[in-house]
């Protein structure tokens, strides 16, 4: 697995380096620092280090963000989403997914981490207090990294997770293909905080997670922060059909289910591989050998191109009957699909992303703040 001992260069912003953030990764060992004061300082750093030969994910840049930091999800055009809310911590991962998103940033380079991240609680705490009292809210990392990569480094979750274990009905999600959990696990407080890992069979992860952690060590690191008092979620997203898909996502489950206690799992998610018009060209170029944009797919109702939908409604029916056996309290909920394919798939009508956000905010009221 990647981890912070890959990142070779650190290009940082003098004036900041106090700055907590910062200073925690300058005292990092072996990295070669850059300071640069202004934006055409940092350009001109990135290029000599990519003309030195080193790869995007070996730069780190620490920089301040003066975006939004915080915003509900923006899913996908004409299709049922939970209405989950973002924080965006960093730009660009460690890890190298065939699949992921990130491979249309073509001509960006390094990791971006922001170093004004931590003021995102002001801005969450201003929006629950906004809202209805009681009323549940969804939030999590890693849209466009993944969460826990150097976060014993960046301290972003344990901050956050404190910060947030005042609100009762705020269950903050950690997503994460690693198994770096270590850091969290003697947190005192720990609220409504969810860990939860983006699962796929051993052979998926092979082919197309490089440089994330085998399938074992995120179960492994699963039942860790079960064991110390952490709700889990687990995210089958994509799911992949190929050969023996059926046998192999169904042990998949089996295993990860039976490494923690299935009362604590809040939720699993599940999403077929999708890829936007354009995308294709984008992977293959990267990876020539993938096999994922080989299969016979279609553009639905949002313009991105799927599997068949009697396959994708297999694909989930089967992951369903295998959760709904093991953990029944679990929501399981389908990430980017029409509201025809809700009712398929469990029966639910669905005129809007507000019914199923409501339906899980019910689920976790019976569930977990009973
Ligand atoms: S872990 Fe997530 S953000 Fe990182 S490369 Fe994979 S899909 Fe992209």
């Amino acid at each position: 697995m990647k981890t912070i001992d890959d990142i070779r260069a650190i290009v940082y912003d003098p004036a900041e380096e106090r700055a907590p953030l910062v200073a925690r990764f300058l005292a990092l060992p072996g990295k070669r620092h850059l300071a640069c004061t202004d934006r055409e300082s940092v350009t001109r750093a990135l290029d000599g280090l990519r003309a030195e030969g080193l790869d995007s994910k070996e730069a780190l840049v620490l920089q301040r963000f003066m975006g939004r930091f915080f915003q509900k999800c923006p899913g996908s055009p004409r299709v049922i989403c939970c209405n989950y809310h973002l924080i965006n911590t960093c730009f660009n991962c460690l890890y190298d997914c065939a699949y992921c998103y990130l491979n249309t940033y073509l001509n960006s380079f390094g990791v971006v981490q922001f170093t004004n991240i931590l003021d995102v609680a002001d801005e969450i705490e201003a929006h629950v207090a906004a809202r209805p009292a009681g009323a549940v809210l969804r939030i999590g990392t890693g849209e466009f990294t993944d969460s826990l990569m150097m976060d014993e480094v960046t301290g972003i979750a344990a901050s956050l997770i404190a910060r947030m274990s005042r609100f009762p009905n705020v269950f903050l999600e950690l997503k994460t293909k690693s198994d770096n959990v270590g850091h969290l696990l003697a947190l005192p407080e720990k609220g409504n905080a969810v860990l939860a890992w983006t699962l796929n069979t051993e052979r998926n992860i092979a082919l197309y997670e490089n440089g994330t952690a085998a399938l074992d060590r995120r179960i492994g690191a699963a039942r860790a922060a079960c064991a110390a008092g952490y709700r889990i979620a687990f995210h089958f997203d994509p799911m992949i059909a190929g050969e023996g898909w059926e046998a192999e996502y169904r042990a998949v489950a089996a295993r990860a289910l039976a490494a923690v206690d299935p009362a604590r799992v809040a939720w699993v998610s599940l999403g077929g591989f999708r890829y936007a018009s354009g995308f294709r060209e984008i992977i293959r170029a990267r990876f020539p050998d993938e096999a994922l944009t080989r299969a016979e797919m279609f553009p639905g109702i949002d313009g991105k191109y799927r599997y068949l939908r009697p396959r994708r409604l297999a694909m989930y029916r089967a992951m369903r009957e295998c959760i709904n056996e093991l953990a029944p309290d679990a929501f399981v909920y389908l990430c980017m699909e029409g509201a025809d394919m809700w009712e398929d798939f469990a029966g639910a009508r669905y005129a809007s992303s507000d019914d199923l956000e409501e339906d899980i905010a019910r689920h976790l009221r019976r569930t977990v703040l009973r």
